[in-house]
C-alpha cells in the first residue's frame, strides 16, 4: 500500500511533528512504521470485508488504515486522549471505523460485540502494549467474548511462551491458559527497527485461533487453572509439593498424593512435565 497509508517513517514523523506529540512510555507507545510488517498481520488475521474488527490501541491509527480498507467495520480503544484529535485527523477518510477514548481494560467488549456486531464472532487485530499483553489476552477469553481470532503483536518471549508444549523453559501458566482456548501460531518475527521509537525488546506477530471447543473435557475450569498455577509458581518443586503449599487450593498432602498416583504420574513429578491433557485429567480426579 503507498500514500495516504501511514506506515512509514515519514508519514508518522510528519504526524508527529504536526501535532508536536509526546510518547508516553507508561502506555507502551511503539509505532509501526513498516509496511511490510503492517500487510503481514492484516494477511495472518484473515480480514473480509464481513469482518468486525477491534483494535486495542490505534496510536495514530497506523494499523488501522490498513484494517480500515480490509474489514467491514474497524471499533478502536485508545486510552491516551492527546491521540485522539490525530486519529480522527488520520482516519477522516475512512467512515467505517469508530475510534474511543478508554481504557480496554474497563470495556465491555461482550456488550460491544452485540451492540455493533449482533454478537457474532468478532476479530481482534492489535500492536499491543506490552505492559498488559496478558490480561488482554486472557481477558478476551474467559469473559465470553465471542471471538474468532486474536492477531496480534507482543514480546517475542511472551510469544514464545504462548506457543510451546512441556519440556521448555518457557513453558508455563500462559502456555497452557492461551492453547486451552486456542490455537496459537507465531507468524512473524519482528525487530525493533520496525518501530518507532524502538523497543528494547523483539517483537513478534502472533495468531491465536479461537476452539470451536476445548481441546480437553474439564468438568471444573477454575479448578483446573488453580492446578496449573500452583504447579507452576514453584517451578523448581514437585507437583505434589506446588500443590500442597497453594494458598488457592485446600486438598490435604494425602489426598494430594492419591491423586497425583491415581492418575498414574510419578509421585516426583514435576508441573512443567504435564501436558493440558494431563493437567485436564489432574482437575477431574480432583473434582470426583
Ligand atoms: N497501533 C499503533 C501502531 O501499531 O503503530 C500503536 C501501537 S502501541 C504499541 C500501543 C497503543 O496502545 C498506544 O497507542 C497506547 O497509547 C495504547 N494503549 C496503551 N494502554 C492502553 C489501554 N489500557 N487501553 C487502550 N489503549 C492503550
Amino acid at each position: 500500500m503507498t500514500a495516504p497509508y501511514l506506515g512509514n517513517p515519514k508519514g508518522t514523523i510528519e504526524v508527529l511533528q504536526k501535532y508536536d506529540f509526546v510518547f508516553q512510555k507508561k502506555f507502551g507507545q511503539n509505532f509501526l512504521i513498516d509496511p511490510h510488517v503492517l500487510d503481514k498481520i492484516v494477511n495472518a488475521a484473515g480480514i473480509t470485508k464481513d469482518d468486525f474488527v477491534l483494535e486495542i490501541g490505534p496510536g495514530i491509527g497506523t494499523m488501522t488504515q490498513y484494517l480500515a480498507a480490509a474489514a467491514g467495520k474497524v471499533f478502536a480503544v485508545e486510552i491516551d486522549k492527546a491521540l485522539i484529535p490525530i486519529l480522527g485527523d488520520t482516519l477522516k477518510d475512512f467512515p467505517n471505523v469508530q475510534v474511543i477514548n478508554e481504557d480496554i481494560l474497563k470495556v465491555d467488549i461482550k456488550k460491544l460485540a452485540e451492540e455493533h456486531n449482533n454478537g457474532k464472532p468478532i476479530k481482534v487485530v492489535a500492536n499491543l502494549p506490552y505492559y498488559i499483553t496478558t490480561p488482554i489476552i486472557m481477558g478476551l477469553f474467559e469473559s465470553g467474548v465471542p471471538v474468532d481470532s486474536i492477531t496480534v503483536m507482543v514480546q517475542k518471549e511472551v510469544a514464545e511462551r504462548m506457543q510451546v508444549g512441556p519440556g521448555t523453559k518457557d513453558y508455563g501458566a500462559l502456555s497452557l491458559a492461551v492453547q486451552y482456548y486456542a490455537e496459537p501460531y507465531i507468524v512473524a518475527n519482528v525487530p525493533p527497527n520496525c518501530f518507532m521509537p524502538r523497543p528494547k525488546v523483539g517483537s513478534a506477530v502472533i495468531r491465536l485461533t479461537r476452539h470451536e471447543k476445548p481441546p480437553v473435557e474439564v468438568k471444573d475450569e477454575k479448578l483446573m487453572f488453580r492446578l496449573i498455577r500452583a504447579s507452576f509458581n514453584q517451578r523448581r518443586k514437585t507437583l505434589a509439593n506446588g500443590l500442597n503449599n497453594s494458598s488457592e487450593l485446600s486438598f490435604t498432602k494425602e489426598e494430594i498424593q492419591q491423586t497425583i498416583e491415581a492418575c498414574g504420574f510419578p509421585p516426583g513429578v514435576r508441573g512443567e512435565a504435564l501436558t493440558l491433557e494431563d493437567f485436564a485429567r489432574l482437575a477431574n480426579r480432583f473434582a470426583e
